[in-house]
């Protein structure tokens, strides 16, 4: 039997700074499974169960959906895959949710994303979707190969309800207020785990991400 690498990771970062995208690289590359918080509650929505049905309304005007709603949710996700590795999206997104996460697994790294909040505004109205699998395409520098259909299955793609500039607003002001925190929250929690140890160096991936061995860097004197 081959070596089997346990790894468990998050990915942060403001709406639209492109999670969907990079957890699909990632996860490819690293063999995790990508576990989307949104994707899980867009495909509750499009199945109509009772908590797609309850929490559409939230997730319309760009709020967040309650803390315990979404960390059973997640959580029982988590619980059948069983001993799989993972790259978590989306969640958590409040401190709480960080504290129930920590409860149950022991997280190895987190990556955030740091995109400024005007790029955003731009790329969110030119984002389309393949709602089954979770794809993401922008139609300025991620088009798929034939408009409006998916590469894989060439079913057709949609754009998602809140993304229209009013609510792309507010689910800015909730990362602000609300998920910015968390950030905080890991960056002292990596520092105390870790303090005398780099282990993350290797996970630094260049580019716009933030890898967690440059926040252990920061805080360390
Ligand atoms: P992205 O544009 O990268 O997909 P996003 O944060 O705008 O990021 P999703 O992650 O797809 O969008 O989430 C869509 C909506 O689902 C959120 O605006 C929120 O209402 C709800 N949601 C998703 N995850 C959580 C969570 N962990 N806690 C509370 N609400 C959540
Ligand atoms: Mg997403």
């Amino acid at each position: 039997m081959g070596l089997r690498v346990l790894f468990r990771a998050i990915i942060m970062g403001p709406p639209g700074s492109g999670k969907g995208t990079i957890s699909d690289r990632i996860s490819k590359s690293f063999g995790l499974t990508h576990l989307s918080s949104g994707d899980v509650l867009r495909a509750n929505i499009k199945a109509k169960t009772e908590i797609g049905l309850l929490m559409k309304s939230c997730i319309d005007q760009g709020q967040l959906v309650p803390d315990d709603v979404i960390s059973r949710l997640i959580l029982g996700e988590l619980r059948q895959m069983g001993s799989s590795g993972w790259l978590l999206d989306g969640f958590p997104r409040t401190v709480p949710q960080a504290e129930a996460l920590d409860d149950a697994y022991n997280v190895d790294t987190v990556i955030n994303l740091d995109v400024p909040f005007p790029t955003i505004q731009e790329r969110l109205t030119s984002r389309w979707l393949h709602l089954p699998s979770g794809r993401v395409y922008n139609t300025s520098f991620n088009p798929p190969k034939v408009p409006g259909l998916d590469d894989v299955t060439g079913e057709p793609l949609t754009q998602r309800s809140d993304d229209t500039p009013d609510t792309v607003a507010r689910r800015l002001k909730a990362y602000e207020t609300q998920t910015q925190p968390v950030l905080e929250y890991y960056r002292n929690w990596i520092v105390g785990r870790f303090k005398h140890r780099l282990p993350f160096e290797a996970t630094n991936l260049s580019g716009q991400m933030v890898g967690c061995s440059r926040l252990v860097k920061n805080k360390l004197p």
